[in-house]
């Protein structure tokens, strides 16, 4: 009675922060501070009171009692709610901004003014819709990181990866960029989160952002070497030892938001075999149409800006041929049991459309590649995937498809880590087939939609372009099935059925 009493009024207080916070959108408060405080104040106290009614006096271990008869959690009403209101949120950032008080000529109103003493500290500027999205996100990552350790404590793969990602939000995300803002006022724009390099972030190497890292002094210079060397070096040497976990469970701020805010939704994503499918064929969609993008988009730098480029548009084409075909050498003959064949031979048939479509129109000099006005496709590049979907979508229907609609269908950069995790990575889960009860809680809880305990059923590793790494598979497995280990190449994908129970006396 006491503990349902204090959860009420703990849920009661949270909200009462929240309200405070909406109200700004009607009411213009004088002292901003002042307001701003309270909300957070009241939403951070309220949020710790519930965690600690919902977890404070249980044991470590397993906690999702109850999942599949919430409302929030199974499609109810709430969720319903919820889903809207985030939903038309993202909407108002991205397309009507002005509703919330933002005001790109003068001085900012509403939502958005509040948060204008806080973006003057850090960054010496008044607020604009993306600072306060980045400091509610920012503040959700942490609040719901404390919750997600409070449920998984005892488990230190889950302790240190929750830190991790609290970290590269806050100072990588966050404060650091925003310092940098105000230290350097006269720079130019450029790349804000210093962790998320290109095809995540998209804009990276189109011409406007090219030009401003190029002109933008000793800072601009540094993001862009640092933005490359994660591109080429950093990215895929991590990737080869730990697979795509350590970025997409430990560093990236959408993984952040889905681990730690999104946990409660992870159950609704898909495991059936038909959207296993479509998701492989969506993700690479976008990554071949950021990829082609992108390649346009410099091509027209170089065209334009030659005083700015260290290679000439020929060489580029060159270099760009080289590469996609190395690419589909290494596909075909270092590693060719490692993709299936609709997907070897999908890739194969683009590269070799890419690289015709390079040396026809590339080596004639026209103003325009791959038969393509880069800036209109950079623009609905932008829009469909940049907003829609990784914000509106990726974000607004956590709780109707689950947290990772974004990571799992959409995002370039999963795809790429995807790709090289299956094909060069260390990274496997190894399952002790002979010890699974076939309970499916690894299945239930996986949020990338893998049917765990098919795999752990046949004693398999989970060789998985999509796994993230995050580990509750392993988390909530009852019987210590499951390990998230690093090892040689060698014996990897082993499909071979483990030899289980009934089927060992048959064979014998
Ligand atoms: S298989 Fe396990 S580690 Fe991989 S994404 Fe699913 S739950 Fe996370
Ligand atoms: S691997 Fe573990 S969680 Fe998955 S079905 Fe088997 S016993 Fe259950």
């Amino acid at each position: 009675m006491m503990n349902l009493l204090k959860k009420q009024s703990s849920i009661g207080i949270g909200l009462l922060g929240l309200i405070l916070l909406v109200s700004a959108l009607f009411i213009t408060y004088d002292d901003k501070v002042l307001w701003l405080s309270v909300s957070f104040v009241l939403m951070t106290f309220g949020s710790l009171v519930y965690f600690q009614t919902l977890y404070g006096h249980q044991l470590p271990g397993i906690k999702n009692d109850g999942v599949w008869f919430n409302a929030l959690t199974t499609r109810g009403i709430t969720a319903w709610l919820l889903g809207m209101g985030l939903t038309a949120f993202y909407i108002a950032i991205y397309w009507f901004p002005e509703v919330l008080g933002f005001n790109a000529q003068g001085e900012s109103t509403g939502l958005v003014a509040l948060f204008d003493p806080l973006s003057y500290t850090l960054n010496g500027s008044p607020a604009t819709q993306w600072f306060m999205y980045g400091t509610l996100y920012t503040f959700a990552i942490i609040l719901f990181g404390i919750k997600f350790i409070w449920k998984y404590r005892g488990n230190r793969y889950q302790l240190f990866r929750t830190l991790s990602v609290v970290f590269f939000q806050l100072c990588f995300a966050f404060l650091i960029p925003e310092i940098l803002a105000k230290l350097n006022p006269e720079t130019p724009y450029f790349a804000k989160d210093l962790k998320n390099m290109w095809p995540l972030n998209y804009y990276f190497l189109d011409e406007w952002h090219l030009t401003n890292m190029l002109t933008g002094g000793n800072l601009g210079l540094f993001f862009l070497l640092f933005g490359l060397a994660m591109i080429f070096i950093g990215s895929p040497v991590l990737t080869y030892f730990y697979g795509k976990r350590w970025y997409c469970s430990w560093v990236c701020g959408c993984g952040g938001l889905a681990e730690t805010a999104g946990d409660p939704f992870r159950q609704l994503s898909s495991k059936k075999l038909s959207v296993w499918k479509l998701e492989r064929w969506m993700i690479h969609a976008v990554l071949v149409f950021v990829t082609v993008t992108t390649i346009a988009a410099i091509w027209s730098f170089i065209k334009q800006n030659p005083e700015l480029s260290l290679i000439s548009s020929t060489q580029f084409v060159s270099g760009v041929v080289v590469l996609i075909t190395a690419l589909m050498l290494i596909l075909f003959f270092w590693n060719k049991n490692g993709l299936e064949k609709d997907a070897k031979y999908t890739l194969i048939s683009l590269g070799s459309i890419l690289i015709l479509s390079l040396c026809i129109q590339g080596f004639s000099g026209q103003n325009n590649l791959l038969f393509l006005n880069s800036y209109s496709f950079q623009k609905w590049y932008g829009f469909g995937v940049g907003a829609a979907f990784s914000g509106v979508l990726g974000v607004g229907f956590y709780p109707f498809l689950g947290s990772r609609v974004w990571c799992r269908f959409g995002c370039p950069m999963a795809a790429i880590l995807g790709l090289q995790q299956r094909l060069f990575s260390r990274f496997r889960i190894t399952t002790n087939g002979g010890q699974c009860i076939s309970c499916g809680n690894c299945s239930a809880y996986c949020e990338m939609g893998i049917d765990v305990r098919a795999y752990a059923q046949r004693g398999e590793n989970i060789v998985r372009s999509s796994c993230v790494g995050c580990g509750i598979c392993s988390a909530v497995c009852p019987r210590g099935v499951l390990k998230l280990e690093n090892d040689g190449l060698e014996n990897r994908i082993n499909s071979t059925p483990y030899p289980l129970g009934n089927a060992m006396e048959v064979d014998a």
